[in-house]
């Protein structure tokens, strides 16, 4: 497992809907969860640093294989996170030149994830794209 930022993998594009549709074959189903729903993260491990900050890392309890990890200086009776969290994805998670899902591009997603569960029919196509609610 390596530690990437999305910064290495993602430009700031959002990526579209047959990008999230192909990527999506890729993915195990925590994988396509966390992509719709977030991480859901539990505590994992955490310990004091030689320079008296906490080291803590986080565990997704979906099984997605990703962990967060964090530096927190205790300030007073106050742990304040110092910097950006760090993530650490399983091999396949992020996909190199795939933009970031939202609006139009999740709810292929979404489709793709519920379908694991259910048999949804395919309704003909009725929104028009002026009606879309992509985020950029
Ligand atoms: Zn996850």
């Amino acid at each position: 497992m390596a530690t990437v930022t999305r910064a290495e993998t993602q430009p700031s594009l959002w990526a579209d809907e047959a990008e999230v549709a192909e990527a999506a074959k890729s993915w195990k189903p925590a994988s396509q969860d966390c992509r719709e729903f977030r991480h859901a993260w539990e505590r994992y491990t955490a310990s004091i640093a030689q320079d008296g900050s906490v080291e803590r890392t986080l565990q997704c309890g979906r099984n997605c294989g990703t962990l967060r990890s964090e530096t927190l200086h205790i300030i007073g009776e106050r742990l304040v996170r110092v910097g950006s969290p760090r993530y650490s994805y399983e091999e396949g998670y992020l996909i190199p030149g795939l933009g970031r899902i939202g609006g139009e591009g999740l709810e292929v997603l979404r489709f793709i994830a519920m379908s694991r569960e259910i048999n949804l029919p395919r309704a003909k196509a009725s929104r028009s794209k002026a009606a879309g609610k992509r985020a950029d």
